[in-house]
């Protein structure tokens, strides 16, 4: 693979896993957070939604997937603060949450803006949309494009 972004990627991918090989093919959830919405997938074929966003339904494996909204505030149902070993880029403590969106998916996601030991099991929260460093893509001609990001975290209500 002749990529003029070899060596370059790794770092951004992984911190941001949603911006795979798949980008081009989930790139309206970045959009849609730019507009201050919470989007996944949603199977036409079984009408089931996943998140993150899929370009294949894990249920049916359908391809024949349209664009959903998901409720932008939820509960805490789990909490995780790492004090150490935080990856290069976030500030400490990084605080990551399950969280129930009003019944209809639960996902994984950081929190930010608090302290540790601040965020407790039924605690609500919000979407935040912050952003982040432009994602290097593949332009023509081995030319990189640097693409306008945004990604999405929850605060405590
Ligand atoms: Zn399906």
């Amino acid at each position: 693979m002749n990529s003029a972004l070899e060596g370059k990627y790794a770092v951004t991918m992984d911190m941001y896993p949603l911006e795979s090989s798949d980008f081009n093919r989930i790139h309206p959830f970045y959009d849609h957070l730019k507009e201050g919405r919470l989007t996944t997938t949603r199977c036409r074929d079984c009408g089931k939604k996943s998140f993150p966003p899929r370009v294949m339904c894990p249920h049916c494996m359908s391809e024949n997937l349209e664009w959903a909204d998901l409720p932008v505030t939820g509960t805490v149902l789990v909490v995780t603060e790492e004090e150490v070993g935080v990856p290069v880029g976030f500030e400490t403590p990084l605080i990551h949450a399950l969280i129930d969106l009003s019944g209809e998916l639960s996902l994984f996601a950081r929190i930010r803006g608090c302290k540790t030991g601040e965020l407790k099991e039924g605690d609500q929260v919000k979407l935040t949309v912050f952003p982040v460093d432009p994602l290097p893509v593949d332009g023509k001609k081995g030319v990189v494009i640097l693409q306008e990001r945004v990604f999405f975290a929850f605060e405590k209500l």
